[in-house]
């Protein structure tokens, strides 16, 4: 999942995106409101939910959202802010902002708010997915492989591993490039190439290679990966 945060301050940012790494996300951070516009402007069908400052340096927080919503873009908002009066709460939610938050705040708190935006998203709603043995809890982000025998057995994958497994099992009829993986799974400012891509999946491919659904993610030589439609079903 993919997550864009604007938000000025260095140190709350900062704090903010690595609790958002903890839990997961994908990550882009945006220090003003010119630059998280532009990252709308490309990106936002990538997003599932934004988190905006208010007060921003170039757009502010609430016009961003205004912006959005002018477009028809329902993308689930949330909006920071030190204001908490009454009229600036009405404000924000006239503004299509989808949920609010007030400075200073409780990191646990602003990742139950973004949960439960996130629910929103259609593709996103589902919190446990199996395909073949394989199951993959989003709330706890945990992966296991059902044994015959029901028995479940823990894998345990590396960030990148886990988003790029998510990413294929939310999407299973899909044929996914590795360009297209590194714009979806990887930060916007990342400097990776297609190669660092396909290292992660050799990566993931060799933890699935020891269960019992080896072949999970399959390569369609010259157009990219797919989930093996023999599981797919
Ligand atoms: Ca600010």
């Amino acid at each position: 999942m993919r997550v864009l945060l604007v938000e000025d301050e260095p140190d709350l940012g900062t704090a903010i995106k690595w609790a958002l790494k903890q839990e997961k996300y994908v990550v882009d951070w945006a220090q003003d409101g010119t630059e998280a516009w532009e990252y709308l402007q490309n990106y936002s069908t990538q997003y599932t939910v934004a988190i905006f400052d208010w007060l921003l340096p170039g757009i502010l927080g609430i016009d961003l959202c205004k912006r959005l919503r002018q477009q028809q873009n329902t993308l689930p908002v949330l909006i920071l802010t030190a204001k908490d009066r009454l009229q600036d709460k009405i404000a924000g939610l006239d503004a299509g902002a989808d949920d609010y938050l007030i400075k200073p705040f409780e990191m646990e708190e602003l990742m139950a708010r973004l949960r439960s935006l996130q629910r929103r998203s259609p593709v996103w709603q589902t919190q446990q997915l199996q395909i073949g043995s394989i199951l993959l809890n989003h709330t706890d982000r945990t992966v296991y492989q059902q044994q015959s025998d029901g028995n479940l057995v823990p894998i345990v994958l590396t960030n990148k591993e886990f988003q790029l497994l998510e990413y294929f099992m939310r999407h299973p009829q899909q044929i996914v490039t590795k360009d297209q993986l590194l714009a979806r799974i990887w930060e916007m400012d990342a400097e990776v190439s297609s190669n660092v891509v396909a290292a992660q999946m050799r990566l993931l491919r060799r933890k699935l290679a020891e269960t019992s659904c080896p072949d999970l993610i399959e390569t369609l030589p010259s157009m990219g990966y797919r989930i093996n439609l023999k599981y797919a079903n």
